[in-house]
């Protein structure tokens, strides 16, 4: 056995996983059913690690049950939720992160590949159109990255709480729209705020934010001798692609002197386009940012960011002094900036995407998915299903015509079809066929394929 990067056995293995991954474009999206579950699960507790393996014999068993007891995610009918068939250029990325396996909380120790992070961070902060000092870091995702800004959002209103504690000041409160994602329910919880700190305001009907109903309650809590720390307004909602009114939001935050936080975990990605970009405007008056790269920019699973204009309440978050790490630069030390300590080097995937394919390349990746949601969305229409939601985004939310199945059915029906996988989504309280086409693989003929699995599961 051997430490050294063994390039025989990559390369082989290399082949073996090509091998498998080719025949999943026609095979199944959704787990297949000759996957059998129970002998899974029983060879799997049969394993109980007392005796050596050859890896070859472990690896063939991973890949195995990877190609069909998992959701194929490099499927071109994969199209339920954010996640992609992942860009060759972030593959290798993470083999590049892998070989190396540099340690990011201390700059110091792996100056290439934080500064190969930072740089990244910056490009994104400067699409924004954020000034010099702008900052941010990789994250694990979207959750990490709103519970950072809920951290950043205290250290602005309420740096007194870094040594007090919750205690020193009254009923603190957030807001989000009503179709926001949920992780902030996660997050208050954690941070010591409790749930009911989120507070949930209206939406107007199409999924954003209602801005006159965010001043009323903002006022209404107030009132109330209650604390308000953040807006925290959704530039791509989940289920249907809504953006708040970030001017308005951007407008009160200013009046309140609340930390704006904009959500952009997934339609962030518009910013690679200059064409579509308009849709996120307003999002340059934002504090903060949450936009992640494995959703829509093709990186591997565990790529997020959290971006913001000012970094300096980050170190007041996250700081601490030991002695035995390298050195304690607050601005500079990544372990000092956020949640994670031991780093990896996530950057990286984006990193080489971006190089590999230039903004061009990432707005094309963008725009094409755009067009391609609308396509199979108008398919539907020209049979009389309805698209409840606006056009900017990769995601369409479908209501089927009257007579036919019920769209849970619909959607039950379309995955054992094995065609496509997508979900069940309630927008504006009402439920809906939802598919996303951020995959990147879903080219025309699998909009086809997907169209008339949808049809033909619509029927009674
Ligand atoms: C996906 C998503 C999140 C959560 O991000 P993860 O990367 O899954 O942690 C947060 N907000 C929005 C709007 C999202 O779409």
């Amino acid at each position: 056995m051997t430490h050294h990067f063994d390039a025989a056995g990559t390369a082989a293995l290399s082949r073996r996983l090509a091998t498998a991954l080719a025949p999943i474009e026609e095979g199944r999206a959704s787990a297949s059913p000759s996957f059998d579950e129970s002998a899974f699960l029983a060879d799997l507790a049969a394993q109980d690690f007392a005796n050596p393996r050859p890896l070859e014999e472990v690896e063939d068993w991973v890949i195995r049950a990877f190609a069909s007891g998992n959701v194929q995610m490099t499927h071109p009918g994969y199209v339920g939720l954010f996640n992609p068939a992942p860009f060759e250029a972030a593959r290798r990325a993470d083999l590049i992160a892998a070989g190396f396996n540099p340690q990011l909380a201390v700059r110091s120790h792996a100056i290439a590949a934080a500064e190969v992070e930072a740089h990244v961070v910056r490009a994104w902060t400067r699409r924004i159109g954020w000034g010099e000092g702008a900052d941010g870091h990789f994250t694990s995702g979207g959750a990490e990255a709103n519970a950072t800004a809920l951290q950043a959002a205290l250290m602005h209103v309420a740096p007194q709480i870094a040594e007090e504690g919750m205690a020193a000041i009254a009923e603190p409160r957030f807001y989000i729209s009503a179709e926001s994602h949920l992780a902030w329910l996660k997050i208050a919880h954690q941070a010591g705020l409790g749930r009911r700190a989120v507070v949930l305001v209206p939406t107007d009907g199409v999924g954003r934010m209602d801005a006159k109903a965010l001043a009323d309650v903002i006022a209404g809590d107030r009132a109330a001798g209650r604390t308000p720390l953040m807006i925290a307004a959704t530039a791509g909602t989940t289920n249907a692609g809504a953006v708040d009114p970030l001017h308005a939001c951007a407008d009160i935050a200013a009046r309140e002197r609340l930390w704006l936080h904009v959500d952009a975990a997934w339609g962030g990605a518009l910013l690679a386009s200059n064409r579509l970009r308009d849709t996120l405007d307003g999002i340059a008056r934002a504090d903060s940012v949450t936009l992640d790269a494995h959703k829509w920019l093709g990186a591997t699973m565990g790529t997020g960011m959290f971006l913001t204009a000012h970094p300096e309440h980050l170190a007041k978050a996250f700081n601490v002094a030991t002695s035995y790490m390298p050195s304690a630069d607050a601005g500079v030390d990544p372990y000092l900036n956020g949640y994670q300590w031991s780093r990896r080097a996530l950057g990286l995937r984006l990193y080489m995407v971006m190089a590999q394919l230039g903004w061009d390349g990432l707005a094309a990746h963008v725009e094409q998915a755009v067009a391609r949601c609308d396509k199979l969305a108008a398919r539907l229409e020209a049979e009389g299903w309805v698209r409840r939601n606006g056009k900017a985004m990769a995601v369409a939310c479908m209501v089927p015509p009257d007579g036919g199945a019920e769209v849970a059915t619909i959607v039950e029906r379309v995955i054992a079809s094995g065609q496509a996988w997508l979900s069940l989504a309630r927008f504006e309280g009402e439920p809906v066929l939802r598919f996303c086409l951020t995959n990147g693989l879903t080219d025309e003929a699998a909009i086809e394929r997907i169209a008339a699995a949808i049809l033909e599961a619509a029927q009674l």
